[in-house]
């Protein structure tokens, strides 16, 4: 299942280890291997989609449901009143590493604006 090159198509399927925080039929997340944040979690659809630019009508609810999965991880992490930050990368001025739409939900820590 997914793209035999994608790291995170490999994450899904197991092939690579992660240390994941939520599973369901759709969406999977887990702890960023290099943490910017004391929480510091990536949130994917299983589905294989390269960036956020890729997005239709058709697949626009993956989008809302990747929110609110962060929001559910954030209140289990306990800095839902603090704060926290939801970043997608998208395309290389964003610094966007990996080609398969994953959200970060970032927190613990004040956040500078704006971001570098
Ligand atoms: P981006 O720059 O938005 O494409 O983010 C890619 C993120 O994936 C970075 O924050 C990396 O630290 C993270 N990452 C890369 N490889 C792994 C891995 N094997 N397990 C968990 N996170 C990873
Ligand atoms: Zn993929």
């Amino acid at each position: 299942m997914g793209n035999k090159d994608c790291l995170f198509c490999k994450i899904i399927n197991k092939e690579i280890k992660s240390s994941i925080v939520y599973e369901d039929k759709d969406i999977l997340a887990f702890k960023d291997i290099h943490p910017q944040a004391p929480v510091h979690i990536l949130i994917i659809p299983k589905q294989h989609i390269e960036k956020i630019s890729d997005l239709d009508e058709q697949k626009k609810d993956i989008v809302s449901n990747l929110i609110l999965i962060a929001n559910n991880l954030a209140r289990d992490n306990k800095i839902d009143k603090q704060g926290y930050r939801l970043v997608f990368n998208c395309g290389p001025d964003a610094g966007q590493l990996v080609f398969h739409i994953h959200l970060h939900l970032l927190g613990g820590r004040k956040m500078a604006w704006p971001p570098g």
